[in-house]
């Protein structure tokens, strides 16, 4: 991508294998990715969580799976942009080369990364501008790595749509849950709301032939803010996510980075697992003191990456 190789970051064109199977082992990581919640008759509702390792010798990208959160403690709930200690071991079950099964009770804070400077200078090594070569790579190999973080070249729609409700077997998963009494509830279970709308982005990556990629928003906070404008009608909570996922976070002035990944059943398809959206850092002027503005680049092209550190 013609980037200077970092000394210390990931190397993320290496073909990871899947590590042989080994025990728990304590891991430090950076979470960047809380997933939308998921039916599961075992666990009510889990989530997936993407994370940067931050263990030195084992860069790269991490996923977390089951979690579910409202079984963790308060103490050790934990937001995206925490860096975090826990137990995990590689996924037996899983053949992405990245997922990792965590132990519920192993989990703690260390700090939170406050703002985007502090966090893009540990996202930088990561970003990547071509997401036909991730499709491609897992065509050839199902295996192949299943996380990034993707600057699309142009973000073309932001599109949303009615969710047409769980599935009859994602039901049976909820109703089964809910029926269970944990040992140590005192209250019943409740179950898991489908959110109202569902959303897709359509965007041109960096490859020279992209066709364009429509990809599914699967963002914990995506459902977390249609929960939070609940009382409004139809009209209303599809403008708070238009408002947010478009108006904001793909603004011409914001450097919006997607992280993406694929599912296991579908390995081909990645969905959008959140947004990255820094404001753009402007170009010094020679001469000037004052920041000035980016010639316009247009809502929501990415094309332009104006220099970091000026
Ligand atoms: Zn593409």
């Amino acid at each position: 991508m013609g980037e200077q190789p970092s000394l210390f970051g990931p190397d993320l064109g290496t073909f990871h294998q899947k590590p042989p199977e080994i025990g728990f082992q304590r891991l430090r990581v950076l979470i960047t990715v809380k997933a939308a919640p998921n039916p599961s008759a075992t666990y009510g509702e889990t989530v997936c969580i993407a994370a940067i390792r931050l263990d030195i010798g084992h860069a790269g990208w991490i996923r977390l799976y089951p979690i579910n959160f409202r079984e963790l403690d308060s103490d050790r709930q934990f937001r995206k942009y925490d860096v975090v200690t826990l137990e995990a071991k590689p996924a037996a079950n899983d053949p992405r080369a990245e997922s990792w099964r965590p132990r519920a009770d192993s989990f703690v804070v260390e700090r939170h990364l406050d703002g985007w400077p502090k966090r893009m200078a540990y996202l930088d090594d990561y970003i990547e501008t071509s997401m036909c070569d991730l499709v491609s790579a897992v065509r050839q190999r199902p295996a192949a790595r299943s996380l990034a973080a993707i600057r699309p070249r142009k973000i073309l729609s932001l599109e949303i749509e009615r969710h047409p409700g769980w599935t009859a077997a994602e039901q049976r998963k909820i109703d089964q849950y809910v029926r269970q009494l944990g040992l140590f509830e005192s209250a019943p279970r409740t179950a898991l709301q489908a959110p109202r709308f569902k959303a897709w982005y359509r965007y041109r990556c960096h490859a020279p032939h992209c066709n364009t990629h429509r990809q599914g928003i699967y963002d914990w906070e995506l459902a977390a803010l249609q929960r939070s404008v609940d009382r409004r009608d139809d009209a209303g909570v599809e403008q708070a996510v238009r408002e947010k996922y478009w108006d904001l976070m793909c603004a011409s002035d914001r450097d919006t980075i997607f992280y993406v990944g694929n599912q296991q059943a579908h390995p081909q398809s990645f969905i959008v697992l959140g947004v990255v959206y820094p404001r753009r850092l402007m170009p010094r002027r020679p001469g000037g003191t004052a920041l000035e503005p980016l010639p316009a680049p247009g809502h929501g092209d990415n094309a332009v990456r104006p220099p970091r550190n000026t």
